[in-house]
């Protein structure tokens, strides 16, 4: 599988070998416990160990993030629950923790649990590798590239580099670009994580997270967090996701060329400052960005002047809801500031690019621009 397309491995991932009169992706299974006679072996005991809804959406995913090689990868009820697996399950009292400072806003809820647990947490901005800075005997290391919502890039490689010198573990928070962006494994890093509750699954319906990682020992202290804290998905979101990756690639490809689409308009625009997109050409982030990613992601940002502008905008367009949350295939967007907690100005929009067509999108975008800034 590790020479294909990727359209084909995404609609192909995780399936089962063909079996006579059963569906090509089985059904969600329900069980809270399995028929278990003697001893308690065999791959389903209990639903909170394991479930063969999972198992075929883990293969799925692990395809994917190391295609052609034996991963382990772990499904979560939620991003949140991946990323807490890793960090609570790999570090303890003493070691130190390197976090972006400028990564995803419940990441000082999750400082705030590891220092009250006697973990020394350091924090640094994603741009400019400045994590480097920081890094000298600790534990692990915490990446998130291209970072939420500031889409800054770090160099992925040479974080590893530096970080597996010093002994210290790494792991990617890959939300935003999903395997078909960047392939953190391949980039050097111990763990690959994300919310696949954004551009993963892209339908805004359900709430998951996972990890996966090479080494055995390492994912099944992942393994084990799970069951200690029963953080599991129920079988139909399990199930919803597995169907969803098999419009990965193509829901993907649009998303990321009306991104590009999106970008380059409002470049253009003279209400606009602040444009982010990592792989417009001209931005900050695309010389790390085209070394280390394919595709560039489904979220742009930029700035309008105030707070009044940036409602009557959001307010002003028809095909993009003002709602939280990215990667979905219905375009969203809002005003990063009303959640507080993320160093953004009050007219900072987060614009979700969704499944469109690009030129309605494009002319939606302009025409709620016109209208909030008074018409010019
Ligand atoms: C949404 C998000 C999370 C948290 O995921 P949930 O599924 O909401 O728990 C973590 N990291 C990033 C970058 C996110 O965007």
């Amino acid at each position: 599988m590790s020479t294909m397309g990727e359209g084909t491995r995404a609609v192909r991932a995780g399936l089962p070998e063909p079996q006579q009169y059963e569906p090509t992706l089985p059904g969600p299974v329900f069980a809270a416990h399995f028929h278990l006679s003697g001893e308690p072996t065999g791959p389903y005991t209990y639903g909170r160990d394991t479930n063969p809804t999972w198992t075929h959406l883990e293969r799925a995913i692990g395809e994917l993030e190391a295609p052609g090689e034996g991963v382990h990868t772990t499904v979560f009820a939620s991003g949140m629950a991946a990323i807490s697996a890793v960090l609570l399950s790999q570090v303890r009292s003493g070691d130190a923790v390197v976090l972006p400072d400028d990564g995803y806003q419940a990441l000082p809820l999750l400082r705030a649990q590891l220092e009250a647990y006697g973990v020394e947490v350091r924090t640094a901005p994603t741009r400019g590798d400045a994590q480097l800075a920081v890094l000298e005997g600790a534990k692990l290391l915490w990446i998130e590239t291209p970072s939420n919502p500031g889409l800054d890039v770090c160099d992925v490689r040479r974080l590893v580099e530096a970080a597996h010198a010093g002994g210290t573990l790494v792991a990617v928070d890959n939300t935003l670009a999903t395997p078909l962006g960047q392939r953190p494994l391949e980039l050097g890093a111990d763990f690959s994580v994300a919310s696949d509750t954004k551009g993963m699954t892209g339908h805004g319906d359900l709430l998951l997270g996972h990890v996966t990682c090479r080494d055995a020992d390492l994912a099944a202290g992942v393994r084990r967090w799970r069951k200690v804290v029963g953080a599991i998905p129920g079988p139909m979101e399990a199930w919803l996701a597995h169907r969803s990756l098999a419009t990965l690639e193509l829901r993907i490809e649009r998303q990321c060329a009306n991104a590009l689409a999106l970008a380059e308009a409002l470049r253009a625009h003279p209400d606009v400052t602040g444009l982010r997109y990592p792989g417009l050409a001209t931005d900050a982030s695309y010389p790390t960005a085209v070394e280390q990613m394919r595709r560039f992601g489904s979220v742009v940002s930029f700035v309008l002047a105030d707070r009044e502008t940036a409602e009557r905008f959001l307010s002003a367009l028809h095909l993009a809801e003002d709602a939280t949350s990215f990667g979905g295939v219905r375009s969203t967007a809002e005003r990063r500031a009303r959640w507080g907690g993320d160093a953004v100005p009050e007219g900072f929009i987060r614009f979700s690019v969704g499944a469109e067509n690009a030129s309605d999108l494009v002319a939606d975008v302009e025409q709620a621009l016109a209208e909030a800034t008074g018409g010019n």
